[in-house]
């Protein structure tokens, strides 16, 4: 049995689907998306096909000539879901599978009134990376089983319907109340790359090829903030190469999202985090814009590559932010991303199986062990082949690289190959062994100085002998060059300092989601009232897992905070998402009293 995804039943050697075609109502009052996804095989065939389901609820299984096929549902495996086995009959061209999703599907999220910025409608959306596609559509749910789509999605009149693909035609009324609208994605893409939200949404056009979608309360705000995105596409086609998706839209979600972006083709969904009111924070657009040639065009395998993904993508967001505003501005990226970058590897240890790159996951919940390790240490082993080869030579490896494997699924030894064909040597060069294998940061790991990161770090680092900024320094500061400055502070000051730090630097009023956060971790972890209830405001808003993390990890260190913690996540968890929820748990479980 060649399963050759340790999280999926896809077996390589059964039939393929090549496209799927969606037909789902959304049914917000029971919290369930139901009606029947049609799957259409590569070629006729008979015999078993097994798919991934998790908490489905079928109700029939025919063929597209309405022949009964006999299948099996496993029981549930806790990570994988149920298998679902069909036995095809001779000949079987398409599988259409009646069903509806079950209670509490970990891909799914649905918001009431309440959380939304409207406050009037009901808001859903689907978050599947790394493996919940299965939760909505029973489907071959491995990055290597790559597929086209076709949807038509029913939702309240009042309500619209985006997807990672491109609409078609204009909505219909359907059943009273109801309106249906249709999708079509014609380039293959992996099951977790299919995306669906539907809410009170409308949009702003910001370039020939490029809109924002949001709340109507929200979508001024985030045509402001994101309203050079079509610079940054032109510098990301400059280094890859043409955009191949036609159109880059993004979507604004509602603050319980629980990342800060996913990279879903042709609709980027992004944190409402992100609208500082400064364009400081869209480093996150041009991160999930590069996957739309590393992940998105050229995918991790299997989720025990997912840093193919995600570490040429941070690396590709560097390189942008370095066209587009100087080589300090990406510096001072990559300073911000080696303290994310280590905190991970000491949560782990630096000895954990989960600090090295290419992983071993196989029983094991890709979600539990999500960290900055594939990311930054990624990016910093991309980093240090450029500049091992040179950045001409690795520049036209990238492109070399995309070109050959675009829109196909890869491993770790697939692109160490390919680097050994295209640029002999290098691998060996820059250890490559120890980078990919083994745990920790590697010795030989590149650092980006600059003159003013050293300056900030100096300060920070000097808080406890008395250095201070004086307040034309502060002002000259960038937004992420004060975000490296508050890194650098100890992690738990008196009283006296963190009045001090707020009355200068005016931290716990700010917009900036990256900024207030750091502040509100500092001071949390010094126990320092006044900032109380701004944390309770931020937390029981917003569902970032990057900001829970923290704000609730610091919360453990005293006993006041370890009560406000458990006070404020009490009354905040039924609004997270599951996998925001599962964060805060764990980070609770730790807490010493
Ligand atoms: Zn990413």
């Amino acid at each position: 049995m060649p399963r050759v995804d340790p999280h999926s039943y896809f077996d390589s050697e059964q039939p393929r689907t090549r496209h799927l075609e969606l037909d789902l109502a959304v049914d917000f009052d029971r919290q369930r998306v139901a009606g029947q996804a049609t799957l259409v095989l590569e070629r006729p065939s008979a015999g078993p096909l097994d798919l991934d389901t998790k908490g489905l609820v079928i109700a029939s299984v025919r063929t597209d000539g309405g022949r009964p096929i006999s299948y099996d549902l496993d029981g549930e495996e806790p990570i994988l879901g149920s298998r679902m086995r069909l036995t095809l009959p001779a000949g079987t061209a398409k599988v259409v599978i009646a069903y509806e999703t079950g209670a509490d599907a970990i891909g799914l999220q649905w918001l009431g009134p309440a959380q939304t910025a409207g406050r009037r409608h009901p808001f859903m959306f689907s978050q599947f990376q790394p493996i919940h596609a299965r939760t909505m559509i029973p489907c071959q749910d491995s990055p290597m089983a790559r597929v086209t789509y076709d949807a038509a999605i029913t939702v309240p009149e009042a309500l619209t319907a985006v997807m990672s693909a491109g609409p078609v035609g204009e909505p219909v009324g359907s059943e009273a109340g109801m309106r249906t609208l249709r999708f079509a994605m014609p380039q293959a893409v992996p099951t977790y790359l299919i995306a669906l939200a539907v809410g009170d949404l409308t949009s702003h056009d910001l370039s020939p090829r490029a809109r924002v979608w949001a709340e109507p309360a929200t979508v001024a705000a985030a045509a402001w903030e994101f309203a050079g995105v079509e610079r940054m596409i032109v510098a990301a086609e400059e280094m890859f190469g043409p955009y191949e998706w036609d159109r880059y839209d993004m979507l604004v979600l509602p603050p319980s999202f629980p990342y800060g972006g996913m990279e879903n083709p042709r609709l980027t969904f992004l944190t409402p985090t992100l609208l500082a009111g400064d364009r400081s924070l869209v480093d996150v657009v041009c991160h999930e814009l590069a996957h739309s040639w590393t992940g998105n065009l050229v995918t991790n395998a299997t989720m025990d590559h997912f840093w193919l993904n995600e570490g040429f993508t941070v690396w590709a967001e560097r390189r942008i932010l370095e066209a587009l505003h100087g080589p300090e501005a990406a510096a001072v990226g990559w300073a911000i991303g080696r303290t994310a970058l280590l905190e991970s590897v000491q949560r782990f240890g630096a000895d954990s199986p989960f600090t090295v790159l290419r992983t071993h996951l196989e029983g094991v919940d890709p979600d539990d062990v999500y960290s900055s390790v594939p990311y930054e240490k990624g990016a910093l082993f991309v980093a240090l082949l450029e500049r091992t080869a040179g950045r001409a030579a690795f520049d036209a490896f990238i492109r070399a690289y995309i070109r050959k494997f675009h829109f196909t699924s890869v491993t770790t030894e697939q692109l160490m190959a390919f680097v050994e064909q295209q640029l002999p040597g290098v691998a060996a060069r820059v250890g490559a062994d120890e980078w990919l294998n083994k745990p920790g940061v590697p010795a030989n790991a590149p650092v980006f100085r600059s003159a003013s990161l050293e300056a900030l770090t100096a300060l920070g680092e000097g808080w406890p002998t008395g250095a201070r900024p004086a307040a034309a320094q502060v002002a000259s500061w960038s937004p992420s060059e004060l975000l490296v400055y508050l890194q650098h502070l100890p992690r738990q000051l008196d009283a006296a300092s963190c009045r001090w730090l707020d009355a200068e630097l005016k931290l716990t009023d700010r917009g900036n989601y990256e900024i207030l956060v750091e502040w509100l971790t500092i001071a949390l972890g010094s126990d320092y009232e006044p900032v109380f209830g701004r944390a309770r405001d931020v937390l029981l808003r917003v569902g970032r897992m990057k900001y829970l993390r923290p704000l609730f990890g610091a919360m453990g260190r005293h006993p006041r905070t370890r009560a406000l913690a458990r006070e404020i996540f009490a009354a905040a968890a039924p609004t997270y998402h599951t996998l925001s929820r599962r964060v805060v748990e764990s980070v609770m479980e730790k807490y010493d009293g």
